[in-house]
């Protein structure tokens, strides 16, 4: 079923029916979406098959669909960049396909084919290449996503799975500055355990989150960082990124141990801080190490990690009523340094040495 080649039509949009550009200094994140969309269906019998790029527009689904009941459903993030000479850029898609699937494994969801899906992702970039925004740090944020569509009340893997990918033009997460957040340490909720789900992308995970996301806010807090479900003392994720740690001249970040996402992000930092000569080390970190290096004041930087904001400085973790100030709430050398880079990367300013971007057109 994954060999046989994927036939994709494509129906496009009426000129006279497509979107007017939002005001590209008021894009928001994920609340304008382009003129077209992909979607295709798969089912036992025929594997993936009604392949289409066709105008945006609604589904009609079961109201019995199990992806309403028991929330069979995974996700990706990723964006395309606008090149130089405007050709559209996307960054590492094939790590946010495989990574897909992976999900699709632990969900117990039909796989896609990553080199077809790929190709259609080009040419529905390059379809709509004039949505790229053109502000400095504006991109276009692509969603794919899977759902079980089979209607059905029993619990048991779907028969039949809807599969999609929509695109949204985002502004720059810093329209005000890279500046750092104040995070509250989480000792009510956890987010995920090891066995659970917590290492696929998920709606779930982010539905079984939001509660301790309101809480945190409503304190003042921007984010939630997890810690560990069993002993609620090592350090996972902050909100939906990765997290570092600068202790002494060491980068630390939490070992993928089945409970965090593996971040393309983190991995992008993580080669990029090995190749810049820093001492990298992927190991747990609990919230006492953290404490005690802020007070002995070896702790220089933390920093969050992932596809919407790149890199996110923390300045203040709030952790059982006390406040740890990070390198005088200001953003750090090493976030700083790796958000550049990577931008620079991402938009082709800098010598594609890892072949992480794939160029569109
Ligand atoms: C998507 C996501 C990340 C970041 O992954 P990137 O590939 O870097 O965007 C981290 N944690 C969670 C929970 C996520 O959903």
């Amino acid at each position: 079923m994954l060999n046989k080649e994927l036939e994709v039509t494509l129906n496009k949009v009426e000129n006279s029916r497509r979107k007017e550009k939002p005001d590209q200094n008021n894009l928001g994140f994920g609340t304008h979406f382009t003129d077209h969309m992909f979607s295709m269906r798969w089912n036992r019998e025929k594997g993936w098959h009604n392949a289409e790029i066709c105008p945006y527009g609604d589904f009609t689904i079961d109201p019995a669909a199990m992806v309403f009941h028991y929330g069979q459903e995974i996700f990706e993030g990723l964006k395309a960049y606008r090149g130089a000479g405007n050709q559209p850029l996307l960054f590492r898609p094939e790590d946010n396909l495989k990574r897909l699937n992976d999900s699709a494994l632990r969900l117990c969801m039909p796989r896609i084919p990553t080199g077809e899906i790929l190709k259609v992702l080009k040419a529905l970039v390059y379809l709509e290449r004039d949505w790229i925004p053109e502000a400095e740090g504006a991109t276009l944020y692509i969603r794919p996503t899977m759902i079980a569509t089979e209607p059905a009340l029993g619990l048991r893997p779907s028969e039949e799975y809807l599969f999609f990918i929509i695109m949204s033009p985002v502004g720059a997460y810093y329209a005000e500055g890279f500046n750092p957040v104040r995070i509250h340490v989480e000792n009510t909720y956890v987010r995920a355990v090891r066995g659970g789900v917590g290492e696929a992308k998920t709606g779930g995970n982010y539905a079984a989150s939001v509660r301790a996301l309101v809480e945190a806010q409503e304190k003042g807090y921007t984010q939630v960082l997890w810690l560990d479900a069993i002993e609620r003392k090592y350090i996972e994720e902050v909100g939906t990124s990765n997290i570092f740690f600068v202790i002494g001249d060491e980068i630390i970040t939490p070992p993928l141990g089945g409970t965090i996402l593996p971040g393309i992000t983190r991995d992008s930092v993580l080669t990029l801080a090995r190749d810049l000569g820093h001492k990298t080390t992927e190991r747990p970190v609990s919230i006492d190490e953290v404490i005690e290096a802020a007070d002995n004041g070896e702790l220089k930087e933390i920093f969050s990690t992932g596809t919407a904001a790149v890199i996110s400085p923390i300045g203040e973790l709030c952790y059982n009523d006390k406040a740890i100030v990070i390198n005088n709430g200001k953003s750090g050398e090493l976030a700083t340094l790796f958000f550049n880079e990577l931008q620079d990367l991402q938009w082709g300013r800098k010598e594609d040495k890892y072949n992480w971007l794939v160029r569109v057109g």
